[in-house]
Formats: structure tokens, sequence, C-alpha cells
């Protein structure tokens, strides 16, 4: 474009290109949700209706951005892991970081309504964005160990907080008193005694949180050609990916994204998914 003489200002504009062949993750998280949360009505400790919209936000993402293989959320977070070899928007820092955070909250606002039909937006919600690079598959690992078991910690504190409230009759004040100094097995021990609470047959989507990564679809558990209703039949909204037809003929395994909540700390998960930190 032709310059200006205003268009100096551009040179000002430094370049922020992320260091090439190392892992991004990014992780946003809601601002000021404490508030959210009660302004909306959110079910303690763990309202189902909220984290099926983040797990649904981070899908969107996921489906824009194909250089993130896996996801974890737990209230109101999510951490995204970017291959090493991303090219996306040529690295740059300010423009990953602003561009992921507007489209995950433009996400959750789109679809507020599908989870929460009664109950209208009382203010627009917003999400902070931070990218960090690591050299090597381990700090991956340990990143992602971090965070589950900040979901846990988080998950048996509050739950055994709102058992306090909710049906021990203390107030907030008195369930902070209670719990203070406590060590899990105590907390453990106030659930199972007091509330006949046994914390590990909790749904696990609480005490693991939410994973979700890419897996590929067997072309054998589709139907085949036969099995299938003629195309022309079918609304358009219905012949969209994945379809098997479509399939036919492509280099490329077709791929679905899920949510799993099964734990990330262990090897399993890892040794059996390698292309996440291949
Ligand atoms: P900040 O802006 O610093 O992140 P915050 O109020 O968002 O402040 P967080 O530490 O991020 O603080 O905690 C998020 C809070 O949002 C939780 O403590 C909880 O009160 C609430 N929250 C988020 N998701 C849920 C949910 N699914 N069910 C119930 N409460 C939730
Ligand atoms: P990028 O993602 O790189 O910003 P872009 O398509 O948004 O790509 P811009 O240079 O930002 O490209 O230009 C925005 C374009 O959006 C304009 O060229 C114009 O076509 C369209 N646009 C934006 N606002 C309006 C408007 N108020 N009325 C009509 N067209 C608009
Ligand atoms: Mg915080
Ligand atoms: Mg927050
Ligand atoms: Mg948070
Ligand atoms: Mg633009």
């Amino acid at each position: 474009m032709a310059g200006s003489k205003y268009a100096y200002v551009r040179n000002f504009e430094l370049p922020d290109p992320l260091l090439p062949g190392t892992f991004m993750v990014f992780r946003l998280d809601g601002h000021s949700f404490h508030r959210f949360s009660d302004e909306h009505g959110f079910t303690k400790p763990n309202d189902i209706r909220a984290l099926e919209l983040m797990d649904h936000a981070a899908k969107d993402l996921m489906e824009q951005h194909s250089d993130i293989v896996l996801a974890f959320g737990e209230s109101d977070e999510f951490s995204f892991l970017l291959r090493k070899s991303a090219a996306l928007y040529n690295r740059r820092q300010s423009k990953i970081i602003s561009t992921l955070t507007s489209q995950f909250t433009s996400s959750y606002v789109f679809r507020w309504s599908s989870y929460f039909p009664d109950c209208p937006l009382k203010y627009p919600p917003s999400f902070d964005g931070r990218l960090v690079l690591y050299p090597s598959a381990r700090e991956i690992r340990d990143y992602y160990s971090w965070r589950q078991t900040d979901t846990h910690i988080n998950n048996l504190y509050n739950t055994t907080f709102w058992a306090l409230v909710q049906q021990g009759g203390e107030s907030t004040t008195q369930a902070h008193a209670t719990l203070k100094g406590t060590v899990s097995k105590q907390k453990h021990e106030i659930l199972f005694s007091r509330f006949q609470v046994n914390y590990n047959a909790l749904d696990a989507r609480f005490r693991k949180g939410s994973t979700l990564v890419r897996e590929e679809i067997s072309e054998q558990s589709l139907p085949t050609t036969e099995e299938l209703p003629p195309t022309q039949d079918l609304p358009p909204s219905e012949t969209a990916a994945p379809s098997p037809i479509r399939m036919r003929g492509r280099k490329k395994p077709r791929t679905t994204i899920v949510v799993l909540h099964c734990d990330i700390i262990k090897d399993d998960f890892w040794d059996t998914r390698p292309e996440i930190l291949s």
C-alpha cells in the first residue's frame, strides 16, 4: 500500500515471532468468573451446563485450527497444545493470542443460549489468554499434570466446601474455617462420614476435567454406501462432514474431536496417542 506521510508510525509495530520448533501452550481463563458464575446462577460446586459450554467452545477452536492437537479444561479455563511445527499466523505471538482468545470468547457467547436457555446473559463475559513456549515433551507432560492436579485439588476442596454449606448448614465463613489446614485425606473423611459421599465415585468430568483430542474415524465403523440413504434425499447439513461417501479417495484419515474425562498424568494416555507429542 502506498505510504502517506503518516505511514512511518507503522515502523513502531515491532515483530513478535515465536521461537520455531517449540511447543506452544495457549491457556485462557474466564475474567472474574467467580462473579460471573454467581450472577448467572451456576450450580455449585460444578455447573455441568457451564462446563459443557466451555468444552463446546474449545471444540470450536480446535475445529478452526488443525495445529491444536490437545485441549484440557477445568472450571473457567482451557489449555490448548499446538504442535511444534505450527505455522499459524507465521507464529506471530500477539496475533495468535488475540485471535484465539477472541474466537473462543465469541463461541462461548454464541452458544450460551443452547446451554442456558432460561438465563440470558446479563453482561458480556470475557477471557484472558497467554501463550507459553516449551522446549520438550517432558515440560508438556508436566504442564498437563500440573493442570489436572489443580483440577483435583480444587474439586475436592469445592465439593467438601459446598457439602458443608448445602447439606451441613454451615455458613461460607464457617465452611472455610472448617477446611482450613485440612489435608486431602481429611476432606475425603468429612465427605464420607458426614455426607455419605464417596469422592472417587463422583462424575469423572468433575474429578478429571475435560480432555479433547482428535480421533480417527475408522472406516469399518461407518456404514457402507449401500446402507446409506440416497444423498439427494438429505438436506445439505446432513451431507456435511464427516461423510463416509466424501471420505472415499481421501488420503488423510478423517478425524473427529472427542471429549474425554480421563487421567492424563499417567503414561497410558500419551503412550496410546504418540502423535500428540510428535
Ligand atoms: P480471574 O479473573 O483472576 O480469573 P476468577 O473469579 O475467574 O478471577 P478463577 O480462579 O479463575 O477466578 O476461578 C473461577 C471461578 O469461577 C471458580 O472459583 C468458580 O467460582 C467459578 N466457576 C467457573 N466455572 C464454574 C462451573 N462450571 N460451576 C461452578 N462455578 C464455576
Ligand atoms: P484480516 O483477518 O487479515 O484482518 P480482513 O478480511 O478482516 O482480514 P481487513 O484488511 O481487516 O481484512 O479489511 C476488513 C474488510 O472487511 C474490508 O476490506 C471490508 O471488505 C470489510 N468491512 C469491514 N467493515 C465493513 C463495513 N462497515 N462495511 C463494509 N465492509 C466492511
Ligand atoms: Mg485466576
Ligand atoms: Mg478466571
Ligand atoms: Mg480459573
Ligand atoms: Mg481484518
